[in-house]
């Protein structure tokens, strides 16, 4: 599937298998997980993608080409972080994530709306064994991504998520199994968001207004809307951390100081590191993650992001791919 222009639905295409340069691997496509910044691309909010483009950025599949550690028949993951320059001021001081001419997939390099894709292998991951290629494909974003908004939050006991969608489906489960609490907040009126919340462990749910019944040590803001961030300082303890975890979010409102004193801070997570990445597979490999998916055939994929955009989805959208 084809991104031509931005802004358009993708268009189902014949396109030839790429071909994989000197350390990429080229990669069968199983399946492919949907991301919220995959609607961010098509949507226009993100500026300058690669076009045309195939997008999609949680890419799980089999080796059919080997390159680096990986042989032919291998399982592999295509995270979000696709090429890094390894040598500007934020490389070289372990935040490969901020690199200056970070290359991302599925949006300056094709991604895994295919039926294959290349990869730079050493920015591939092997995947832990029990997890089918639809259940591992969610990690790969919702996962690494959602892991370091969760390592940005320190040791927060009681955290908040904003939006409970494919990352926060994960991240609650991590969370329980390091002993902490969350509180889980969806649209006003989302009783079915909250039941599934509970069901996948938040011990309290909730509409996004509602006061939480503790106060918060850290929130995590999943969902793209700026009011969020204010709602969240409102039931943040002092010291407490607001962590935005989305590329990209609509405006925040300005608000009085007092919500934002007593050293509480906001901040932003961006992008990933392989160490990220290493870090979540290890504790996906000791706690099992279950996820709530649903599945759509590559054909499909407009009508996934479309219920992705109508906020319809309950857990994770995932591609699977036949070739
Ligand atoms: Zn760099
Ligand atoms: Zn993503």
């Amino acid at each position: 599937m084809v991104l031509r222009r931005q802004r358009e639905p993708l268009a189902l295409a014949d396109i030839a298998v790429p071909e994989p340069k000197a350390g990429e691997v080229l990669i069968r496509i199983e399946a492919c997980a949907v991301c919220r910044t995959d609607l961010h691309i098509v949507d226009g909010e993100l500026h300058e993608p690669k076009l045309p483009l195939v997008i999609g950025h949680q890419i799980v599949g089999i080796v059919e080409q080997g390159a680096g550690q990986f042989r032919p028949g291998d399982r592999v993951g295509v995270p979000w972080l696709g090429w890094t320059d390894g040598e500007c001021r934020y490389c070289t001081t372990g935040r490969e994530n901020l690199c200056i001419r970070a290359r991302f997939t599925g949006y300056t390099i094709d991604g895994g709306y295919a039926e294959y894709c290349v990869a730079d292998a050493r920015y591939c991951f092997s995947l832990p064994d029990g997890y089918s290629a639809e259940e591992a494909s969610p990690l790969l974003c919702a996962g690494f991504i959602g892991f370091r908004a969760l390592r940005l939050a320190g040791d927060a006991q009681r955290i908040g998520f904003y939006g409970f969608g494919s990352s926060a489906q994960i991240l609650v489960q991590v969370a329980r199994a390091e002993g902490r609490e969350v509180y889980a907040f969806t649209r006003d009126g989302d009783e079915e968001g909250q039941r599934f919340a509970r069901a996948m462990g938040a011990g309290w749910a909730g509409g996004a207004g509602r006061r939480a019944p503790e106060e918060l040590d850290a929130a995590i803001i999943f969902a793209p809307v700026g009011n969020l961030v204010i709602a969240a300082l409102r039931n943040l303890a002092k010291g407490g951390v607001v962590v935005c975890a989305g590329i990209h979010m609509s405006d925040i409102p300005s608000f009085p100081y007092e919500l934002l004193w007593g050293e509480r801070s906001i901040r932003s997570v961006a992008n990933l590191t392989r160490d990220d990445g290493r870090q979540f597979l290890e504790r996906a490999r000791r706690t099992r993650i279950q996820t709530r998916r649903e599945v759509f055939p590559l054909e499909q994929a407009n009508e996934a992001l479309a219920r992705l955009r109508a906020g319809e989805i309950v857990g994770t959208a995932v591609l699977r791919i036949a070739a």
